[in-house]
């Protein structure tokens, strides 16, 4: 993941999707099910209109069922938008998206004419796969070029489905800035802004708060200690990252513990609740 995003690639990337929004007729928003509101590009609704669209929770395997549960009621509620849990690795589900993208059009719509679907969403939450799996072949690289690229081709799925062939490539959230952190957690942001140090200390304070059994089970500790500092280092201990003098290598288990964040290998982690995001808005327009 090599891209920052400036305000002229945002301003491109809104451009194309902009153009490109007039050829479709149904949105495939593709998001992180462990974050949705952080991984939702901040300028979709907007571009959208009244375009419908499927909110996709990819990588659902990864992420706490009872949470993305939550999170499906909620992304429900919004006009337009239907909203489906995936795993985008497993073929037979993402093929699903066609049958279910075509009910969401009017009857006089998806009869006869040919339903052009675009397919977007931030880096790395699953997009290329999607669109690869629906498409049967490989088609989507996994180019990190903002927006999309210059001459998209329709790709027939069946007689009344098509898809653009390459995905909307759309910038993160910014702010606040508790999104950056859990993006490059889950690895949407792979070129952190932030040093592993301090995504461990965040992903392990929020793991411990929800999640305090699964990191016992893993790192087979008998309890967590109430700080995260010592937390870490419980971890290092039991996985050998220690340096010279017995001392805490702090750099290697925070690497590594984001390393098993990320490959799912602590088990199905959220990284937001829908009433977390409420009470940060909350409090975010309060100081505002
Ligand atoms: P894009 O940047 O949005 O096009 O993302 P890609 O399609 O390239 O996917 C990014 C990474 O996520 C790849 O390593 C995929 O194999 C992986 N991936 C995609 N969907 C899923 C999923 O549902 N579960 C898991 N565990 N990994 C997935």
């Amino acid at each position: 993941m090599a891209i920052n995003w400036f305000p002229g690639h945002m301003n491109k990337a809104r451009r194309e999707i902009a153009k490109a929004m007039g050829k479709v007729q149904l949105i495939i928003e593709v998001l992180d099910a462990r974050i949705p509101f952080s991984s939702e590009n901040p300028l979709v609704p907007t571009l959208r209109g009244d375009t419908p669209c499927i909110k996709v929770l990819n990588k659902k395997d990864l992420a706490d069922p009872a949470v993305t549960e939550e999170w499906m009621r909620r992304l429900e509620k919004e006009p337009g938008v239907t909203a489906v849990a995936l795993n985008g690795l497993e073929k037979k589900t993402v093929k699903a998206l066609v049958p279910m993208g075509k009910a969401l059009l009017p009857a006089d719509r998806s009869k006869n004419k040919t339903v052009t679907t675009m397919i977007l969403g931030i880096p790395n939450v699953g997009k290329s796969t999607i669109i690869n799996t629906l498409a049967g072949r490989t088609i989507a690289k996994t180019g990190n070029k903002p927006a999309v690229t210059k001459m998209q081709q329709r790709i027939y799925i069946d007689h009344s489905f098509a898809l653009l062939d390459t995905p909307g490539f759309l910038w993160p959230k910014l702010s606040p800035p508790s999104c950056g952190y859990k993006l490059a957690v889950t690895g949407a942001i792979r070129d952190a802004v932030v040093s592993f140090e301090d995504l461990a200390f965040y992903a392990i304070a929020y793991a411990a708060r929800h999640y305090p059994e699964q990191i016992c089970a893993r790192y087979k500790l008998d309890g967590l200690p109430d700080e995260e500092m010592q937390i870490l280092e419980a971890i290092a201990q039991k996985r050998g990252c220690i340096g010279r003098g017995g001392i805490v290598n702090l750099q290697k288990v925070s690497e590594l513990l984001i390393r098993e964040i990320r490959q799912g290998s602590i088990g199905r982690l959220s990284f937001e609740t829908p009433a977390e995001v409420d009470e940060e808005q909350r409090l975010l327009q309060q100081d505002a």
